[in-house]
């Protein structure tokens, strides 16, 4: 698999900011496009960010459950019309680990870096290589 090209002359380097609902989508796009030149940037221990971060008693969505899906991961298996908060993040677990996106670790410093490949190690600029393009 190559990456993208846009002027034939170098490759792109893609920098994600956030792991949550959209973050993780961009990061299964662009692996479908060819491209692995990409990192996430999460500032969190976990992926999923509001269904990670939002866990107060009654917690759910508040649009039917088979929309708030990616349209190409349906969920045959909502428990509920509008479904609790942990059950969204359980979706959004399995479908990065069935997307390779959940292939995040710590790095001793609180920071999760994604494929091997792009190293993000600190918060400090001088420490991340190779520089993301964003
Ligand atoms: C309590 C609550 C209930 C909601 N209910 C609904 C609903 O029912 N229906 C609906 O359509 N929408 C709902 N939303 C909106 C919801 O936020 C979006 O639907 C969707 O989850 C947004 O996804 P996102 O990936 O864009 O952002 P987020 O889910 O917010 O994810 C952003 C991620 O980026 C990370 N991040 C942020 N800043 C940085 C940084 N500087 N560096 C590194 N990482 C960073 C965060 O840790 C987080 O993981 C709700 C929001 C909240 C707060």
């Amino acid at each position: 698999m190559g990456t993208l090209q846009t002027s034939g002359k170098r490759d792109l380097r893609y920098g994600i900011i956030g792991a949550g609902m959209s973050g993780i989508l961009t990061a299964i796009k662009l692996q479908e496009s060819g491209t692995t030149n990409f990192a996430i940037y999460e500032k969190a221990e976990k992926l999923g960010g509001t269904w990670r971060e939002n866990t107060y008693p009654g917690i759910r969505c508040d649009v039917p459950s088979h929309l708030y899906s990616y349209s190409f991961e349906p969920n045959p298996d909502w428990s509920h019309p509008y479904s609790p908060g942990d059950e969204i993040q359980g979706y959004f677990e399995k479908v990065s680990a069935k997307y390779g996106v959940d292939r995040v670790f710590k790095d001793g410093q609180g920071f999760k870096y994604f494929k091997s490949k792009v190293k993000i190690l600190s918060p400090k600029p001088q420490n991340i290589s190779p520089k993301p393009q964003i």
